[in-house]
């Protein structure tokens, strides 16, 4: 079973660039939609978005104008012969999408976080033959994504995409949404033929910091952006503060450096090479000089069992962690590296101990 490319899903988008997916966060009245999928069509979407259903925090906040607001989508999306994609949350919504003849179907976060809300999708989409992107569920478990992504392909649906929205975390400073790039890289890594595009708006949430992520995820080589338009960002009704205007989006992707995925130049070919290969050999040394260092943690471990003392002995804790994470800072690493690092160091190393120690409990219990 192969995934199918964005190309290969029927609907004319064109892949011989990086696909734009453009429109408002939220339907809101006819003029409105009219308006923002024209700045979007300006901008060059190639596939148009629009919230008709909106799963909201709070019960008294705007939840979408409902079934509606599908025909003003239909029809502003015709006009410029596009197709047009939205948001469907419960059976009910595909149902009326469906209807409507929406093109495109995507889940939202709050959606793919529920493996029940996702299979009634699914079930509900049989013998329907419709392209389905599938955000990220708003906390960062990419097994979570991978299971809503299965529970598609497991009923055929192959005409698939995932969507890079960004992690909710507690800090997500200066973001709405932590993107924690690494993740997409998993699911790419597990399911190679996956087209992930990144949606920098819901991530950023304000504008100004939308070109820097669509810059990062041209350079991690997505395959696109899906990006809220509106035609009159600061009075939308939803997500007011990251949305931006037709032309403000051509203008910065415009800007963005599009940097070639190879080269056929041979020098640069041979002098990567020669890097990677420094790189190769110094992830070898730092797994084997981390191997060790667990070989005389697990020494200790035999010590402070024959003198009967704890593992965790915080005042050394707290001395060794602060000299850690400066001599860490030293080489010019992160604060966050830095202190994510030394605290799985000390995690694996109290595992080790307990480990070694629990072994000799039980042998001389044995
Ligand atoms: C949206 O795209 O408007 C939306 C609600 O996104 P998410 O599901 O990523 O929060
Ligand atoms: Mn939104």
């Amino acid at each position: 079973m192969r995934i199918l490319n964005i190309k290969e899903w029927g609907i004319g988008i064109d892949t011989s660039r990086k696909v734009l997916i453009a429109g408002p966060c939220s339907a809101e009245t006819e003029v409105q939609v009219q308006d923002s999928f024209e700045g979007a069509a300006i901008a060059g979407a190639q596939l148009f978005r629009a919230g008709i259903w909106k799963p909201r925090t709070r019960p008294d906040s705007f939840e979408g104008v409902g079934e509606i607001g599908l025909p003003w989508i239909m029809k502003a999306a015709a006009k410029h012969q596009l197709p047009v994609t939205v948001e469907v949350a419960k059976p009910s919504h595909v149902e009326a999408a469906l209807k409507a003849g929406v093109h495109v179907l995507w889940i939202g976060a709050r959606t793919t976080v529920n493996p029940f809300a996702v299979q009634d999708i699914v079930d509900s989409l049989v013998g329907v033959d419709i392209p389905v992107m599938i955000k990220n569920p708003i906390n960062p478990d990419v097994e979570l994504w991978i299971g809503a992504i299965e529970r598609f392909m497991k009923k055929g649906h192959l005409k698939l995409a995932a969507i890079h929205r960004g992690f909710s975390v507690s800090n997500a400073q200066p973001y709405r949404n932590l993107p924690m790039w690494a993740l997409p890289i998993e699911l790419k890594r597990r399911y190679p033929q996956m087209e992930i595009i990144c949606d920098p708006s819901h991530i950023a949430g304000n504008r100004a910091l939308i070109p820097e992520l669509a810059q990062k995820a041209l350079d991690l080589e997505f395959s696109g952006w899906m990006i809220e338009t509106h035609s009159n960002p600061s009075k939308a009704w939803s997500d007011a503060k990251q949305q931006v205007t037709g032309s403000e989006l051509k203008n910065l992707l415009s800007n963005l450096i599009h940097r070639d995925s190879s080269s056929s130049n041979p020098e640069f070919v041979a002098n990567l090479e020669a890097l990677r290969y420094d790189i190769d050999k110094l992830d070898e040394e730092v797994i084997q000089m981390l191997g060790k260092r667990m070989e005389v943690v697990r020494e200790i471990g035999k010590y402070k069992d024959q003198a009967g003392i704890t593992i965790l002995q915080m005042d050394r804790w707290k001395r060794i962690f602060d000299q850690r994470i400066q001599a860490t800072l030293d080489q010019d690493l992160s604060q966050s590296f830095a202190e994510q690092f030394i605290r799985a160091l000390h995690e694996e190393s109290i595992r080790q101990q307990n480990a070694i120690m629990n072994q000799l409990e039980s042998s001389r219990e044995s």
